[in-house]
C-alpha cells in the first residue's frame, strides 16, 4: 500500500486525536512524536507527525512544519493535512495562518479549506462562527486561555488576521446541500481570489460531505473531526482495503497507572472519580519548589501499591489554587517543575512494571514521552472521542511495548480513568 495521507499536527494530544479518527475510519496510522527519521512505517496508510508548534514563535512553527512536510513528501504521500485545535487556538499572529500559508507555498497549491468543527465534542461552525459546547468561542472559557486567548468567534476574521491570502466562507447552505455544492462554492471563492475558505459544519454528516468535496485538494487544514471524511476518498479510488481493521490494539501486559498534569475541567472531574475508587498520590508544586524529593516519595508510595489495582499520580488542582501557585512560582517555573516531576515518576513506574498508562494533559504528555524516549505510537481503539489507546515501543527493547492513552485535558467522560482499561484487547 502506498503512503496516502501525510499529517502535521501542532501538538501531541491533538496528533493522537487525529490518528484515532483516521484509525476509526479504516486507515492504519502511525504517529511520530517530533520530526520523523527513517523510512515510512511498513503497512501504514497515514502518518501523523505531532509537533509542538501551537504557541512557539511563528518562525519556528513554520520551519518545523516545513521540515515535517519534506519528510512526508519524500515518502510520496498523495494528500497532506494540517491539524490544529478544534477551538482554533492561536494568537493574532498565528500560528495557524502562517503555517498553512507556508505549507501551501511549498506544495504549490492556491486554495485550501479551514474547518476546526468537531460536532462529536460539541465544536460546531455556523456562518463562520465557532461554537464550543453550544456557546460562542469567546464566551466558552477560551477567552481566558493563558497562552491563546480567543476573543473572537468569527473564524473568517481570526484567520484573515493571520494570513496574506484572502479568506472566504462556505456557508451551511452549501454544506447542507452536499459535496458537489461545497466543491462549487469553493471554486467560486477561488475565482473571487480567496486562498482559504472557512467551512461551516454542525454535524458529522457535514464533515463527511466536506471530506468528499476536498478529495482532490493537495492540502486540507482543520481540526481532527474533518479527517473522518477523508478515508472514504481513498477507499473509492481503490487505494484502501475496505475490510481493513486498523484498530487491532494489542494490550501489553503490565500494571495500570494514571498520570494527571492537566488542570482542565474534564480532567479535574476524572481525577475526583478515580480518587474515589483507587489509591492516589498528589504531587505538590510548592513542595517541589521547596526542594522536597517528591519523586522519591511518590516512588516509595507507588511501590507499596502498584499492581493490586490502578494507581493515580496527579498534580491537578482547581483554578484558584493553580493561580496562587503560579503567583508564587511563576507560570513557566511551576509548569516545568510539575512536568519534570511527573515525567520522572512515570519513568519509575514503568521500571516497576507499569505497562498500561494513561497521561492527562498535552504538555504533560509531551514531557512524559520525552522522558520515556517514545518516538512512535501505533494507534489502537478509541476510548472516547479524541482519545485512542496507542502502543509505544520503548527505547529499551527488553521492556516490551507499552499501552498508552494520551488525553488532551478537556476530553473524556468523568469515568474515563475507570473505564479506559476495558477497551484494551488482551494479547
Ligand atoms: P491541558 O491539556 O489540560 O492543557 P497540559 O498538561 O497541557 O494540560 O497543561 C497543564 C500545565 O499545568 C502543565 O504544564 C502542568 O505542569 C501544569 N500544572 C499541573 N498542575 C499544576 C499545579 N498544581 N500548579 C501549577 N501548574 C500545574
Amino acid at each position: 500500500m502506498p503512503a496516502l495521507l501525510g499529517c502535521i499536527a501542532d501538538d501531541l494530544t491533538g496528533g493522537t486525536d487525529l490518528s484515532g479518527i483516521l484509525v476509526n475510519n479504516g486507515m492504519q496510522t502511525v504517529q511520530m512524536i517530533g520530526l520523523p527519521e527513517g523510512p515510512w512505517p511498513a503497512g501504514a496508510d497515514a502518518v501523523v507527525v505531532a509537533l509542538k508548534s501551537r504557541t512557539v514563535p511563528v518562525h519556528d512553527a513554520v520551519s518545523e512544519s516545513l521540515a515535517a512536510l519534506r519528510w512526508l513528501q519524500a515518502a510520496g504521500c498523495l494528500q497532506f493535512y494540517f491539524k490544529y485545535c478544534s477551538t482554533f487556538d492561536s494568537t493574532a499572529r498565528g500560528n495557524i495562518g502562517p503555517v498553512a500559508d507556508a505549507l501551501m507555498d511549498a506544495l504549490g497549491t492556491e486554495f485550501t479549506i479551514a474547518c476546526s468543527a468537531f460536532p462529536a465534542t460539541r465544536r460546531t461552525i455556523y456562518q463562520g462562527y465557532l461554537f464550543v459546547n453550544g456557546v460562542l468561542l469567546n464566551e466558552s472559557g477560551m477567552q481566558h486561555h493563558p497562552l491563546t486567548p480567543m476573543m473572537d468567534a468569527n473564524l473568517v476574521r481570526v484567520l484573515q488576521q493571520q494570513t496574506k491570502r484572502k479568506v472566504g466562507l462556505v456557508e451551511h447552505g452549501a454544506v447542507g446541500s452536499g459535496s458537489a455544492a461545497i466543491a462549487e462554492r469553493c471554486a467560486q471563492l477561488r475565482r473571487e481570489g480567496c486562498g482559504f475558505a472557512i467551512v461551516d459544519a454542525i454535524s458529522d454528516g457535514d464533515l463527511d460531505q466536506i471530506g468528499a468535496a476536498a478529495a482532490d485538494f493537495t492540502l486540507i487544514t482543520g481540526g481532527s473531526g474533518l479527517a473522518q471524511g477523508l478515508p472514504q476518498n481513498f477507499r473509492k479510488r481503490g487505494l484502501l482495503n475496505p475490510s481493513r481493521v486498523a484498530d487491532a490494539a494489542m494490550a501489553p501486559h503490565g500494571h495500570r497507572a494514571v498520570i494527571a498534569g492537566s488542570c482542565s475541567a474534564a480532567t479535574r472531574n476524572q481525577v475526583d472519580a478515580m480518587r474515589a475508587h483507587h489509591p492516589a498520590f498528589r504531587v505538590d508544586a510548592l513542595a517541589l519548589a521547596n526542594g522536597h524529593d517528591v519523586v522519591a516519595e511518590a516512588t516509595e508510595w507507588a511501590e507499596a501499591r502498584v499492581g493490586a489495582e490502578p494507581i493515580l499520580v496527579y498534580a491537578t488542582a482547581a483554578p484558584d489554587e493553580v493561580q496562587s501557585i503560579q503567583a508564587t512560582l511563576g507560570v513557566d517555573h511551576s509548569a516545568a517543575l510539575v512536568e519534570q516531576a511527573l515525567a520522572a515518576i512515570t519513568k519509575k513506574l514503568v521500571a516497576m512494571g507499569v505497562g498500561q498508562l494513561i497521561v492527562a494533559g498535552g504538555e504533560t504528555s509531551g514531557a512524559v514521552m520525552r522522558a520515556l524516549g517514545v518516538k512512535r505510537l501505533t494507534i489502537g481503539r478509541q476510548i472516547d472521542p479524541g482519545v485512542p489507546w496507542t502502543t509505544a515501543i520503548l527505547e529499551e527493547p527488553e521492556r516490551g511495548p507499552l499501552a498508552l492513552a494520551l488525553k488532551s485535558g478537556n476530553f473524556g467522560t468523568p469515568d474515563f480513568f475507570l473505564k479506559a482499561w476495558g477497551q484494551l484487547t488482551p494479547l
